[in-house]
């Protein structure tokens, strides 16, 4: 494969296979999110001056401009805000129809997480679907995905 200087690190693995999905490029902010799954843990920025939950994290509080912010593991849980259903193949590895939704976490509506909903059909998933973490580890990272919730 070719290589190329996009931020989306497609590329092949040490071992010549593909990643199955594209991956961030982390930065000193992002690292926690797509990290902390390897604990079993979705970890969300959190103003520690008024409780804000910031996403995407960034070093600084939007609601108080505190700059004591820092991840904090959440629930989990949370709900489809909007989705969609891609139909294209971008990814020679990642079959398709699959959903990429926006969930909003269950600690507060507007932190819209931008994750796959997996576990389900497609057809099966609607606005103000109850899901649930869970994570998918891709070389070093642990992507944030989401599935219907249990007991939903
Ligand atoms: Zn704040």
């Amino acid at each position: 494969m070719k290589d190329n200087a996009s931020a989306q690190q497609v590329g092949p693995t040490p071992d010549g296979t593909a990643p199955k999905r594209a991956l961030p490029a982390l930065n000193a902010d992002t690292r926690a999110y797509w990290t902390g799954g390897e604990r079993g843990e979705l970890l969300i920025y959190r103003c520690r001056h008024c409780d804000y939950f910031v996403h995407p994290p960034v070093p600084y509080c939007p609601e108080c401009e505190s700059r004591d912010v820092g991840p904090y593991p959440v629930s989990g849980r949370g709900t489809v805000a909007t989705f969609t259903v891609n139909h294209k193949q971008w990814l020679p590895t990642l079959p398709v129809p699959y959903v990429v939704a926006l969930v909003s976490i269950a600690e507060q509506d507007d932190v819209r997480l931008a994750a796959n909903i997996v576990n389900c059909e497609p057809e099966e998933v609607a606005i103000g679907m109850e899901v649930q973490v869970r994570f998918e580890q891709c070389e070093d990272l642990w992507i944030p995905l989401f599935e219907p919730a249990r007991g939903a």
